[in-house]
């Protein structure tokens, strides 16, 4: 209770969260189909639209959220709270306004607070789902958020 990190294991079988915006729609599912051997080992969710596209053109299972612009960015942002999403590949569209786009910052952010890998293009994909973490479990430094809500408590 005392530190101010804990450390928290993203497992051996990762809970991957798959995202894309409209115009990045057709590389993601191409990415997975790419991946397919891998990418079906692990428990898959995503944003509404991608999940359905990616499992009616890979049969990859793919557990949906509402659609991204409706609040299925902000409701995988909630499962990395929960421990529910510890791994993301996000292929944002970086030339098109999106109406939700505070939704989108909002799971970057909430990725970044807890050290959540986060791939918002394809070679990064690439680098991450091919990286030898993907076959073990790796542990990682989270802010304690007990102590974190303690301390504030007190002082403010
Ligand atoms: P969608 O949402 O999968 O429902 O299209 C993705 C997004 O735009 O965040």
């Amino acid at each position: 209770m005392n530190e101010d990190f804990i450390t928290l294991t993203i497992e051996k079988q990762k809970k991957i969260a798959l995202i894309a915006h409209d115009n990045k729609k057709a590389d993601l599912i191409d990415w997975c189909e790419e991946h397919k051997d891998i990418l079906k080992q692990h428990i898959l969710c995503g944003t509404g639209t991608t999940a359905r596209m990616i499992t009616d053109k890979t049969g990859l299972l793919v557990k949906g959220y509402n659609s991204g612009p409706l609040g299925g960015d902000q409701q995988i942002g909630a499962k990395i709270v929960e421990g529910k999403v510890d791994f993301i590949i996000f292929f944002s569209d970086p030339l098109t306004a999106q109406p939700h786009d505070p939704d989108v910052k909002a799971l970057l952010r909430i990725a970044q607070v807890y050290d959540i890998p986060i791939a918002n293009n394809r070679a990064s994909a690439d680098f991450m789902i091919t990286s030898s973490f993907m076959d073990q479990a790796y542990d990682h430094k989270v802010i304690n958020f007990n102590k974190n809500i303690l301390e504030r408590s007190k002082t403010l």
